[in-house]
């Protein structure tokens, strides 16, 4: 066997390492509320339809997201930095460089945060126009709920998160702030599919909530095409794309593509099929 497959093998390994076990506190927490708070009457996330394909896409997700991010780090850092060496290139991202670096962590980590988010509102409203194809498969989920988190179209992937997380990492924020930026991403990515009728009372407006992101999963014509901002609400009180009907839950939810298929095979070549 190759270096390479030996290295993603044993990458593979370390991630899942780490997965099932937030993956177990998230579904213990998650479906502890829901039974108190549940958004919609709904069956339990365990008994969804499509749960394999959701927990395919939970597992595969985070090895694909890190292979990608270092991959792409080295080619940025061979392009536009011209670092090509390894001890180099390892020296050049160990913590961050020039001006950002030289911040506190926990200023570089909320730097980090509220860039990105504004970044993935602009790229989320591309993706709801000339890029739908590809975006389409994360809101195939009818029976929304914390475990559909994960189901994002690999090139959805490339282009979202894990360019943005590149962009920042090359701007010369320390990677040091995925510490903290990592788990509250999880979790908090998690929380707002999650069946729960929460919107947080007056902080609706700074913090995307389970209700927030659930309108956003709704058809069309009840408000699908609204509350792009993964973190902060903010970008879409600002560009007008805000949506929070009051007394009003969201219900019924991916129904815009028909023509989904249910496993995640069929999903990943959809978009290339049309
Ligand atoms: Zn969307
Ligand atoms: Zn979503």
């Amino acid at each position: 066997m190759s270096n390479l497959a030996m290295e993603v093998l044993l990458m593979l390994g370390q991630t899942i390492e780490k997965v099932v076990p937030v993956t177990i506190a998230l579904a213990l927490i998650f479906s502890v509320l829901a039974h108190f708070w549940a958004c919609n009457d709904a069956a339990p996330w365990w008994r969804k339809r499509e749960l394999v394909t959701d927990i395919v896409y939970w597992f595969f997700v985070p090895v694909f997201a890190r292979v990608i991010r270092i991959g792409l780090l080295v080619v940025g850092a061979s392009l536009v930095f011209h670092i090509n060496d390894a001890d180099e290139l390892i020296a050049f991202y160990d913590n961050g460089h020039g001006p950002l670096s030289q911040l506190p962590l926990w200023a570089q980590a909320l730097l980090f945060v509220v860039l990105a988010d504004f970044m993935l509102y602009w790229l989320h409203r591309l993706f709801h126009r000339e890029l739908w194809k590809y975006h389409a498969v994360h809101h195939s989920s009818e029976e929304l709920d914390w475990i559909s988190a994960a189901r994002f179209h690999p090139i959805n992937l490339i282009i979202g998160t894990i360019s943005v997380d590149v962009i920042l990492l090359m701007a010369g924020i320390s990677p040091n702030v995925m510490l903290w930026v990592g788990p509250f991403n999880i979790f908090h990515s998690a929380f707002v599919h999650a069946n729960l009728n929460w919107t947080l009372g007056p902080f609706k407006y700074v913090l995307a909530t389970p209700v927030f992101h659930r309108w956003h999963h709704t058809a069309l014509e009840a408000g699908g095409n609204t509350n792009f901002a993964g973190t902060f609400p903010l970008w879409d009180i600002l560009f007008g794309t805000f949506r929070m009907p009051e007394n009003e839950l969201p219900e019924n939810y991916g129904k815009d593509e028909a023509a989904m298929p249910s496993e995640i095979v069929g999903q990943l070549v959809f978009p290339f099929r049309r």
